[in-house]
């Protein structure tokens, strides 16, 4: 009995990982796979680029290149929406 417990518990860990494998996306931004995020009109932006761009002052050297970021997001997301 015992030996079946921990075969079961083992299977749970199995499936909690295969769950959180499906859950992670790729952030469209910086490309990682991750769990946290959020959708940026038709793209996914991972927890960590939002708190990038959302502590990114103008003064920031990549506030540039987030700012072009977005504007590609909004371009892929018109295109989707043309079509
Ligand atoms: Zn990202």
């Amino acid at each position: 009995m015992k030996l079946l417990k921990s075969g079961n518990n083992q299977d749970n860990k199995k499936l909690k990982w295969v769950m959180d494998m499906k859950k992670m996306k790729t952030c469209g931004f910086c490309g990682s796979m991750r769990i946290k995020g959020l959708y940026v009109l038709s793209q996914w932006m991972c927890s960590e680029c939002e708190e990038k761009l959302l502590q990114s002052s103008s003064e920031d050297p990549d506030y540039e290149d987030n700012v072009n970021k977005v504007k590609n997001a909004w371009k892929s997301h018109c295109l989707v929406n043309k079509k």
